[in-house]
């Protein structure tokens, strides 16, 4: 007998070619380039037709080394047409790192662009097309779309039978607390993920998702399929930039965009207003501060914090505006079909009480492409974050478990001293971290970004923090080490106080 929870799943594009024809599916920002799903089907049909010449599909996988444009999505979508897994690497990794991870998806084809060719050429394994050449029908949307060549003539490719347990997408985890982890991701978590996410943000018939976050992370790639799954828009910008997304949420009728903390604070910076249009600012990645919450009342911003991986397929809890407001720095509650569950010494936590927080649900992926399956327990996926759900179930995030220092047995939260130092007016950014001590087992450890004494750090921080939470060192660098994906690179903070020289140094 069928299995009625492994439900077939129809081919995205294909059902929007068939009920919404005429809608738009696709706008290129900077030249207004758009598509509608019927040409999108067309060149959905066209790319996948190309993919099967060159690879075995469906049992394919196909790289990406591209930056965020409209053919990364539609590259998805015709993987998807074949059954084909599309694995989207960072194009800002060096070429024996993409090298590496080439053959940990191991690709049988690697897709580039003209930006990317050169990078492509010093990686070998597999071969390589690109799409503003050979696979140019993938670029319908883009740009500078090389009009006709999509054709409106579809060449029929049927489309491959999705199964809800079928591996859709291989992404790398960002390579903040150690390398990048790839992570597979199925039809089921994929589809999972966009339906509880309109739980929560709503659908409006004239949608458009603003992109310009990476897409070779879940939260640069999400809006492709869900705005296909909704029938709404994806408008596509190659880079964030302050003034330039402003202007593309205003002339573009934006109606929602995902943002990291980092950009919506320049965003506001520079005098930004929200457009009348805009429903949603979905914002996440990494922790928003009270400070920044509090500007989005201010300036009327419709801000949806959010916590999420890679591993749940993006979202795993989003708290709406007037939580938000209300309660600056939660998360909200989790999506709907997502169990969080806080767990410490093996045990559901009472609200109030911190521990790791454990992921449930359909969201989850299956595991990791190295077959690490440490996180998975009988409460579901270990998130290796620390917080805690309140009195009213909203999940507050505290930090990492690897940002947890113990310290002569005290416990602290490098994050929380981070953000402390950060306070000081000199001080442009921190990083926190546990250095091995013999004396202490750890000792905290900042590394600092600002015109300011190490001195100066250490008093700043004895004025607000309990003794054994003050820095006992503090170095002044030029600029805090990052991974490609921007955030801290906790491990090259550690290195760094291996090899830095101690001129600077407070101890
Ligand atoms: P790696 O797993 O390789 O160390 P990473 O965890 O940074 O890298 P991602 O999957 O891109 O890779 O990021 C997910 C992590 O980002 C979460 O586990 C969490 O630590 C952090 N994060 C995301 N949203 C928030 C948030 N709202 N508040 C605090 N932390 C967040
Ligand atoms: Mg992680």
């Amino acid at each position: 007998m069928r299995d009625p929870l492994n439900w077939p799943t129809q081919d995205l594009v294909t059902h929007r070619a068939d009920t919404t024809p005429d809608r738009t599916a696709m706008i290129a920002a900077a030249s207004g380039n758009a598509v509608t799903y019927r040409k999108l089907d067309a060149a959905v049909d066209a790319v996948a037709a190309e993919l099967d010449r060159r690879v075995d599909a469906p049992d394919a996988t196909v790289a990406t080394l591209l930056p965020t444009r409209p053919a990364v999505g539609t590259l998805l979508f015709a993987a998807m047409r074949l059954g084909a897994t599309l694995a989207p690497l960072n194009v800002e990794l060096d070429a024996a790192t993409l090298q590496s991870q080439l053959s940990t998806v191991d690709a049988d084809l690697l897709v580039c662009g003209d930006s990317t060719a050169s990078l492509a050429a010093d990686i070998d394994g597999c071969p390589t097309v690109s799409v503003d050449r050979e696979l140019s029908a993938a670029a319908v949307a883009d740009e500078t779309a090389a009009a006709g060549s999509a054709g409106e003539t579809a060449t029929d490719v049927t489309p491959a039978p999705l199964s809800r347990t079928d591996t859709q997408l291989v992404i790398f985890t960002s390579g903040t607390t150690s390398e990048p982890k790839g992570v597979r991701l199925t039809v089921g978590n994929l589809v999972a993920s966009a339906v509880a996410s309109s739980y929560r943000l709503g659908v409006l018939p004239d949608d458009r998702w603003l992109v310009c976050l990476p897409t070779y992370h879940m939260g640069g790639l999400a809006p492709f399929i869900r705005s296909a799954l909704y029938g709404t828009a994806a408008v596509v910008q190659r880079s964030f930039d302050a003034d330039a997304t402003q202007q593309v949420l205003a002339e573009h009728g934006v109606t929602g965009v995902s943002l990291v903390p980092t950009m919506l604070s320049r965003l506001l910076d520079a005098g930004w207003e929200p457009p009348s249009s805009l429903r949603f600012v979905l914002l996440g990645g990494g922790p928003a501060s009270e400070t920044l919450i509090e500007r989005c009342r201010e300036r009327d911003v419709p801000v949806y914090p959010t916590y999420g991986m890679t591993e749940t397929a993006s979202q795993i809890a989003t708290a709406r505006p007037e939580t938000a407001f209300e309660h600056a720095g939660t998360v909200g509650q989790p999506l709907v079909f997502t169990d969080v569950t806080v767990v410490a010494d093996g045990a559901a936590c009472d609200p109030g009480e911190r521990g790791e927080i454990v992921v449930d649900g359909p969201t989850v992926t299956p595991g990791y492409l190295n077959g690490d399956d440490d996180a998975f327990s009988d409460h579901g996926f270990r998130t290796s974050d620390i917080g805690y759900r309140d009195a009213d179930g909203h999940l507050w995030v505290e930090g990492r478990v690897d940002d947890q220092i113990v310290t002569g047995g005290e416990n602290v939260d490098a994050s929380t001293v981070a953000d402390t130092i950060r306070e000081h007016p000199a001080v442009e950014d921190a990083a926190v971290v546990g250095l091995a001590d013999e004396e202490w087992g750890q000792r905290v450890a900042a590394l600092v970004v600002g015109n300011v004494s190490p001195e100066a750090v250490r008093d700043h921080c004895a004025e607000r923090l309990a003794p054994y939470e003050v820095p006992k060192t503090v170095r002044i660098a030029d600029a805090l080490p990052r991974t490609a994906s921007g955030t801290v690179d906790r491990a090259a903070v550690r290195s760094h106080f291996g090899t830095a020289s101690e001129s600077n140094e407070s101890a």
